[in-house]
């Protein structure tokens, strides 16, 4: 059997849930799905997918057709919603045969769906993020009349600021909702959620927020950490005062110093960024990084607990917000990016 690599991530599946429940219930009477595209913003989509079903969770957003295959089993595909749409013929023939539920971005989608399915599908509209989705004015389109339309969509630019484009964005998608009939109308992603009642139609599609990134500041304290990424401590160094760490020697010890190597690098997706800055912890004790991140290791100093030797686990800071104005990276970015060989 092949050991268990020196790098964990922990998914804490009651904070999951607890986070859906709260975003479900801020949606109002919309109901929240979950988008579950990246492989659960790289948690792990089938087992992410698998806790939030059994937490009563209907509607699964991934990004394309292949990232269903993580669901299968788990989720009926019916409720698998592809956002990236028929993007080839082969794809289409693939949604089929699964039961796969497209999102319709352009009328070359709807002709290859009308063509070769012409089942239920999700239609995307473009209300000015200008990235997939259809046109305004193509709604009146007779290939579009010919849709059967599940959920009419579309997606907000800019709804972690206080932007004017959101109350455009909304008052084009109510004006796109009278033009196309449909079972559920959908806008909000986890900040448009907090954004009012006029947002939420009847289903919302948070991700960053179900996974305890907080996007907007009414989400303060409504959502809670899910990961917890860990890695093992696989030396521990005593230094003198005047020897240098790591690759260009960027760390000088000042003093003697305790120190460990622990295998989480650049590689792992804890990035150079964090070279010089930042901090691991161990039951609440601050560690932090000392010179350069390496590809598979990062040197950190033990000095706040001196008890913690070779073999023992120490927790990434990974308080989204946080860690975000520490790093530099977004929200997105840090959850995304940790790498495979994380144990999950
Ligand atoms: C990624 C995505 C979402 C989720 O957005 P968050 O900001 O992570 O909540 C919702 N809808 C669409 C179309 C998306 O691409």
């Amino acid at each position: 059997m092949t050991p268990e690599p020196p790098l964990r991530l922990h998914l804490d599946s009651e904070a999951l849930v607890a986070n859906w429940q709260r975003l479900d219930a801020l949606s109002g009477k919309a109901r929240a799905g979950a988008a579950v595209k990246a492989d659960a913003y790289g948690l792990g989509a089938r087992r992410v997918a698998k806790v939030l079903a059994d937490a009563g969770c209907r509607d699964f957003f991934v990004a394309y057709a292949g990232e269903a295959a993580e669901l299968d089993g788990v989720i009926d595909p019916a409720a698998i919603r592809v956002l990236h749409g028929p993007l080839s013929d082969d794809d289409t023939a693939y949604m089929k045969q699964a039961g796969l539920r497209p999102t319709i971005n352009s009328l070359a989608q709807a002709a290859r769906w009308l063509k070769a399915v012409g089942g239920a599908c999700d239609l995307m509209v473009d209300t000015g993020i200008n990235r997939l989705g259809l046109p305004m004015e193509d709604l009146g389109n007779e290939l579009v009349g010919r849709l059967n339309v599940c959920t009419m969509m579309s997606h907000l630019a800019s709804a972690d600021e206080d932007s004017p484009l959101n109350a455009q964005q909304c008052a084009r998608w109510t004006e796109a909702r009278a033009a196309v009939q449909a079972r559920d109308y959908s806008l909000a992603n986890s900040a448009g959620i907090v954004l009012g009642a006029e947002y939420h139609g009847t289903l919302t599609r948070p991700g960053l927020a179900l996974y305890g990134g907080v996007p907007r500041a009414e989400l303060t304290g409504e959502v809670a950490s899910v990961a917890k990424p860990a890695a093992m401590i696989m030396q521990v160094r005593d230094l003198s005062a005047g020897d240098t760490v790591g690759y260009n020697a960027t760390f000088t010890a000042p003093r003697p110093m305790r120190v460990g190597v622990v295998a989480l690098g650049y590689a792992d997706g804890f990035l150079r960024c964090w070279s010089g800055k930042g901090m691991l912890r161990s039951n609440g004790c601050e560690l932090p990084v000392l010179g350069r991140v390496s590809m598979d290791m990062t040197v950190i100093d033990l000095s706040a607990a001196p008890t913690l030797s070779e073999g023992d686990w120490v927790e990434m800071d990974y308080d989204l917000p946080q860690a975000s104005h520490v790093s530099g990276l977004s929200q997105y970015e840090l959850l995304t990016l940790l790498g495979r060989r994380f144990s999950r």
